[in-house]
């Protein structure tokens, strides 16, 4: 299916573990677990990770916990797992009880942002939730275009700012009205990601913030930051400055279907301790799945 197809890089990064822990021995230990090292830190899970697992792993082969290639293949994808599921926190989205949910979508220009927010608008609708998509994106001209294009592609609604000088805050303190008077199940807010050093981004993200609470106390329900898995490692300084500023739900991890460095997924919830919710994995519409972490790692390490 499209996960282990997404994730088909990853996983081929990662082959060499199989051959290594087939021919695998006691004595040749030092040797596989070096380069069973390698090949994590060649697909992005990141030093402190790899040692971790590894160190793991020699410390139970040494005790005899672990007795043959496929044991400590076992035992490599149950710290994985374990890894990603530890922190205890939900992979699905949490939207409350009172109507609309607000989810604010926040990440640079370029990520995915907007594919992922049709996507997502894509998927919840075939849910049958009712959408409203809100178009903060009020920096970038053509942002708004191609949302509406989205909003057709996916039969959404959606809230455009009216006028050249229309702020991203009032357009989606608008949508978010609107959405409790026309009784929509969740209001889609995109934002504008444009990372310039004149322009302040973060403080107009928390603006933005402020004017949904304000429209509908207890909102946004979630804050979603859409990362690029090409940029591997390179995400997590960004995702760390995101989630400082404005408090980040979970993570959107995209294009990760043309990617070999996948292990980034694990390093930043690891990292940051905030679950990663969605994945691209392509760019069709239904190419945005739901993260199920036990997918996951049998889709990397089968
Ligand atoms: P934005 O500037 O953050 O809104 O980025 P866009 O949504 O416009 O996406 C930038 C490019 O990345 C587009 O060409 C998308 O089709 C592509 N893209 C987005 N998500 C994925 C994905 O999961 N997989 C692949 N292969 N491409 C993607």
């Amino acid at each position: 299916d499209s996960l282990f197809s997404g994730f088909s890089k990853t996983r081929e990064n990662l082959a060499v573990i199989d051959e290594l822990l087939l021919y695998w021995n006691l004595s040749d230990t030092d040797r596989v677990l070096d380069e069973l090292e390698e090949a994590l830190l060649v697909s992005d899970f990141g030093p402190k990770i790899s040692i971790k697992i590894v160190e793991s792993l020699r410390s139970d082969i040494l005790a005899g916990k672990l007795k043959t290639g496929s044991e400590i293949k076992d035992a490599l994808k149950k710290s994985v797992l374990q890894l990603l599921t530890s922190k205890g926190s939900k992979t699905d989205l949490q939207l409350g009880y009172r109507k609309p949910a607000v989810i604010m979508v926040v990440g640079v220009n370029g990520g995915g942002k907007t594919t992922s927010l049709g996507k997502l608008a894509y998927r919840l609708k075939n849910e049958g939730v009712k959408v409203l998509m809100a178009a903060g994106d009020t920096f970038r001209a053509a942002a708004s275009d191609q949302l509406e294009v989205w909003a057709e592609r996916t039969g959404s609604e959606i809230v455009i700012a009216e006028g050249e000088k229309a702020k991203a805050p009032s357009v989606l303190s608008q949508a978010v009205k609107r959405g409790k008077e026309q009784g929509y199940d969740i209001v889609l807010c995109d934002t504008s990601g444009r990372l310039h050093t004149n322009y302040g981004l973060m403080e107009e993200l928390i603006a933005c913030k402020k004017a949904i609470a304000r429209a509908m106390p207890g909102a946004p329900n979630e804050i979603l930051l859409v990362l690029d898995g090409t940029t591997g490692l390179n995400m997590l300084p960004q995702a760390r400055e995101f989630n400082e500023i404005v408090g980040v739900t979970g993570f959107i991890l995209t294009k990760l279907d043309g990617s070999a460095r996948g292990g980034c997924v694990v390093s930043v919830v690891d990292e940051l301790g905030i679950p990663v919710k969605f994945v691209g994995v392509g760019e069709g519409l239904d190419d945005l799945q739901p993260f199920d972490p036990e997918a996951f790692v049998n889709a990397i390490l089968s």
